[in-house]
């Protein structure tokens, strides 16, 4: 049951960003491969700079960002695509989702004691020396009416992309080239993500999972494709990766000229909490009185949306008198 409209104020003032052409899908004509150019352009920074994270926890951040939109990018219906990492390093706890509509939130959890011993050793620690051992999780969030499909492999890595594709390899069983980058220039953060995955047959086929059996299948010339592909995509750099001023399409084109560049329909990203103060509103009266009680200070209940880094205040007496 949705909050009466009167309650929905206090909506944190986020920047209402877009990013047209945020995300481009490609393929490669008669090739089994197919791809995903994200650049966030500035919701990076839009996005990055609601934590006062430290620099190497926002980089983390914003390769997250880029990853969850390249996988949100591919869903066929309604729902989101989320990635949470939680490990015994320093960022203890990470998470970002992308919407199908590309809705994307972050927010990371970190131990600054941990991380400032950290960075007195290693001022630029790999991804993998901030998360520590522990695991990743990917999930394919597809509404209230579908099984959740979620799938958590040990972090295995040095990078957040090596952690990624050791994901697909062993989970998904699902080969996939993943390059990420996130940095932080003169005009604030930037960050960006190309993403290719091999699939079943050549050239624009939907679905890219396949099984062993069917992968051994596949002829030389199709493992060919895929490797020259993959060394196409080594070649870019992370100046070209989160560079506005360079289109989507030049630098695909610069990449895969030679291989049947087929170009999809490019999606936009955008800012995509969605909390607001109905809906927390709803979670307070599913509590028991006296747990509402025992939260309330001063006559005050505070929830704070970890995403958006806001605050949201209900007096005690607004909330918890519906029955349950
Ligand atoms: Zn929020």
């Amino acid at each position: 049951m949705d909050a009466p409209a009167f309650l929905d104020r206090d909506r944190p003032a986020v920047p209402d960003v877009v990013v047209p052409g945020g995300v481009t899908p490609f393929y490669l004509g008669g090739r089994p491969v197919r791809g995903r150019l994200v650049r966030l352009g500035r919701l990076a920074d839009v996005l990055l700079t609601r934590h006062e994270n430290a620099t190497v926890v926002s980089a983390l951040g914003g390769k997250a960002l880029a990853l969850v939109a390249a996988l949100a990018s591919a869903l066929k219906f309604q729902g989101s695509f989320s990635l949470q990492i939680k490990g015994d390093g320093p960022v203890g706890m990470l998470l970002a989702d992308c919407t199908d509509t590309g809705g994307l939130r972050f927010y990371a959890r970190t131990d600054e004691k941990a991380l400032e011993a950290l960075l007195a050793t290693n001022p630029a620690p790999t991804d993998r020396l901030l998360t520590g051992a522990g695991y990743l999780a990917l999930t394919v969030d597809q509404g209230p009416d579908t099984d959740r499909h979620q799938g958590i492999v040990e972090i295995t890595g040095d990078t957040l992309a090596d952690m990624a594709m050791h994901y697909f390899d062993t989970s998904e069983q699902h080969a996939c080239k993943i390059m990420l980058a996130a940095r932080k220039g003169p005009e604030g953060w930037r960050a960006g993500a190309l993403i290719l995955e091999r699939i079943a047959h050549g050239g624009g086929v939907e679905d890219g999972i396949q099984d062993a059996e069917t992968r051994d299948a596949l002829d030389e010339h199709e493992e060919d494709s895929w490797q020259t592909a993959c060394m196409l995509a080594a070649t870019l750099t992370e100046d070209e990766l989160l560079d506005d001023t360079l289109p989507p399409a030049t630098l695909l084109h610069r990449l895969f000229h030679e291989e049947s560049l087929q170009l999809g329909q490019p999606r936009a990203l955008a800012y995509g909490c969605r909390c607001s103060r109905a809906k927390l509103s709803d979670i307070l009266a599913r509590f028991p009185q006296d747990d509402l009680d025992h939260m309330a200070e001063d006559g005050q209940i505070t929830m704070k949306c970890e995403f958006c880094n806001h605050d949201f205040h209900f007096g005690r007496d607004e909330v918890g008198t519906r029955p349950t």
